[in-house]
Order: C-alpha cells, then sequence, then structure tokens
C-alpha cells in the first residue's frame, strides 16, 4: 500500500490533471461504467462536518472512499478548514492500495467540475464572472474557471468582505480586474460561482439576469444553501449526481418546496456524452449543482498515486 501524503499532492497532480480526470467521470457515469455510492455525512455540532463519499469506476479499475469533513475552527489554528483523506481498494480483491491526502485534491477536483460545467453551459459571450465567496476553495474555482473562458472581468461578494482581497490577488495575478460588489451588482454577471458554507440563500433570483450560468458548489451537505430555491426552479438544472443533488445538494430546498423533481435534472455527464442537451437557449438561465461526488475523488487520488509510483515518492507499507 503506497501512502501519499497531502505534503507530496502539489508535486503531482495539477489542475490540468483534474480537469480531464473529472471530464472522464462524468462521462463514465453517463457511460453507466461508475457509480457513487450513498453518502454519509453527519453533522458533529458547532458547524463540523464528517462523512464518507465512495463509489466504483469500474472502467477505469478504481474502487474507494473519501472520508473527512469540514471543520469551520480550523481556520483560527492555522489549518484549512476541510481535512480529507482519500482510500483506494483494489476493486478485485478489496485490498487497500493506498492512502492519499485529500485536501488539495478536493479543491482541484471541485473546481475543475465547475469549470466544465461553465465551459459547457455558459453563454459563448460570456465575459463577466461572479464569484459568492472568498474562502479556501473560492480561488481555486477562479483558477480553473479562467483558464476556459476569455473573462474581462470578475465581480466578488463575500459575506465576510475581509476575504475578497485574497480572492483580488488572484485575479490581478491572473491579468483580470477584480471589483468587490454588493449582492444586487452579480446581475452584471454571465456566469456565477457561489462557494459558500452558507446555512440560508444569499443568492436571489433578483440578482441573476437571464442567460446566466450558476455553478453553485458550496452546497454539498443537508441544511446548507446558497441560491434561492425560486431561482433553482427558474433554471435549467444540471448535476453531478442527480441522487445527491436532491438530498444533499443546492436542488435540496427546491425539491422540498415542490418546485423541483429529480427528473428534472440532467447529469452533466449526459450532456458531455453527447446523450441529453446542455444550453438551449441564450436567455436561459443554467444552473449546475456541483454536490461533489466520489468518483471524481478516486480519479485524482489514482492521478497521484500513478505519479507518486513512477518518480518513487511516497512511502509503501506491507499490509
Ligand atoms: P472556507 O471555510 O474556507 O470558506 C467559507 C466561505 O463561506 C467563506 O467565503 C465565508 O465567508 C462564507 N460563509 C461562511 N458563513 C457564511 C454564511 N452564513 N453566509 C454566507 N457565506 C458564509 O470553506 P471552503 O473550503 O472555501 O468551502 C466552501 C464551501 O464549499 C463549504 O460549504 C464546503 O463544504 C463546500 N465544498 C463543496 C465541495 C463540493 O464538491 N461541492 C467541495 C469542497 C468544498
Amino acid at each position: 500500500m503506497l501512502i501519499a501524503p497531502e505534503a507530496l499532492i502539489a508535486d503531482l497532480v495539477t489542475a490540468e490533471d483534474a480537469h480531464d480526470a473529472v471530464a472522464a467521470c462524468l462521462a463514465a457515469q453517463a457511460r453507466g461504467a461508475a457509480e457513487n455510492f450513498p453518502v454519509i455525512r453527519q453533522a458533529l455540532g458547532e458547524g463540523r462536518q464528517y462523512g464518507f463519499k465512495s463509489g466504483i469506476d469500474r472502467a477505469a479499475g478504481q474502487m474507494g472512499v473519501k472520508a473527512g469533513g469540514y471543520f469551520p475552527g480550523n481556520a483560527a489554528r492555522g489549518m484549512i478548514n476541510h481535512q480529507f483523506s482519500v482510500f483506494l481498494f483494489d476493486p478485485d480483491s478489496g485490498r487497500p492500495l493506498a492512502m492519499v491526502g485529500g485536501n488539495l485534491l478536493t479543491a482541484l477536483r471541485t473546481a475543475a467540475a465547475a469549470a466544465i460545467s461553465i465551459d459547457r453551459l455558459a453563454r459563448p459571450d460570456a465575459r463577466v464572472l461572479g464569484i459568492v465567496g472568498a474562502g479556501h476553495q473560492a480561488g481555486f474555482h477562479l483558477r480553473a474557471a479562467a483558464r476556459l473562458r476569455p473573462w474581462e472581468r470578475v465581480i466578488g461578494w463575500n459575506l465576510h468582505p475581509e476575504m475578497l482581497p485574497r480572492l483580488a490577488a488572484i485575479a490581478a495575478d491572473l491579468g483580470l480586474p477584480f471589483q468587490a460588489v454588493d449582492l444586487p451588482q452579480m446581475i452584471e454577471s454571465e456566469a456565477i460561482i457561489t462557494i459558500t458554507s452558507s446555512p440560508a440563500a444569499s443568492l436571489m433570483a433578483a440578482h441573476v439576469r437571464p442567460g446566466t450560468h450558476l455553478a453553485c458548489m458550496g452546497t454539498d451537505t443537508k441544511g446548507k444553501q446558497e441560491v434561492e430555491p425560486a431561482l433553482v426552479a427558474r433554471s435549467r438544472l444540471f448535476t453531478d449526481e442527480v441522487a445527491q443533488s436532491v438530498s444533499i445538494g443546492e436542488a435540496q430546498h427546491a425539491v422540498a418546496a415542490g418546485l423541483v423533481r429529480s427528473q428534472d435534472i440532467t447529469p452533466l455527464g449526459a450532456v458531455l456524452a453527447g446523450q441529453a442537451p446542455g444550453r438551449q437557449s441564450d436567455q436561459e438561465i443554467t444552473l449546475y449543482d456541483g454536490t461533489g461526488v466520489a468518483l471524481q475523488d478516486l480519479a485524482v487520488a489514482a492521478i497521484a498515486v500513478a505519479r507518486a509510483r513512477a518518480l518513487g515518492l511516497g512511502l509503501t507499507v506491507e499490509v
């Protein structure tokens, strides 16, 4: 069994790797070659969440689980709030193959999924990118979205405005003008990424113009919410995994209110595989409910393991 600790990951997996791996996973799901198993997620109190996401990609020969969660007290202790480890197993024998640090991998795969949704579903002429959120994930999302589309400017809102300068610095690094705005000004955006840990909607229907694409990435647990249900209901909906979208994703609230049904939500993989249409008009709002799936975690972890083995990095132990 190979142990690839967190400190090694940045040298093993790039954002481009994550993009390709996530796109391949979504398509494998659409072909029926891969599946995510039901998520276990427990609230520990004080905003802490602990759980497991697992799955199998038969085509890629990957099986495993990502364990960990969200611990909002970490930032004050100099750690990031997410703490994850990915465990890979041999799908034939069940033997453990690897334990891989999952923090950077989570940020890379989540940002890649948001960016792929923007690339496939935003209008071709979208030039203004909005970001709601300015925590650890937000910068990765900005970088991933900037890699795929020619933005002219970026606007950002965060409940805690003191966090926005960090996002502004990343925009500057990318050569993009950045402006901190109030939520109503989000209406200037043609694509909006939401990536907060909010328990209540911030982005309202009145903040979004027709034709916008929304990549809603923050809601990955029961009880979180970033977007007004009426806006979800007004949008053409896409997701990484329908079962997660209606139970732990952004759509959970619109579903509970009877505004949306699971059959209204299209897997993004079906669009990538050419099985379903994406955006159907310049005026419709498209919304990608990115709930975060195990298959993407396994795919990026498998890249880390293959590179570590090739480079002789990590620690090999007999189990
Ligand atoms: P973080 O703790 O670094 O940042 C939290 C962000 O949420 C900050 O912008 C903060 O200002 C904002 N926020 C906190 N409380 C809020 C409130 N009440 N209302 C509005 N905004 C609020 O977290 P992060 O690592 O950037 O992750 C952000 C969110 O994304 C978390 O909810 C996390 O669980 C989720 N996430 C989802 C996936 C996925 O696959 N979908 C993957 C990773 C993280």
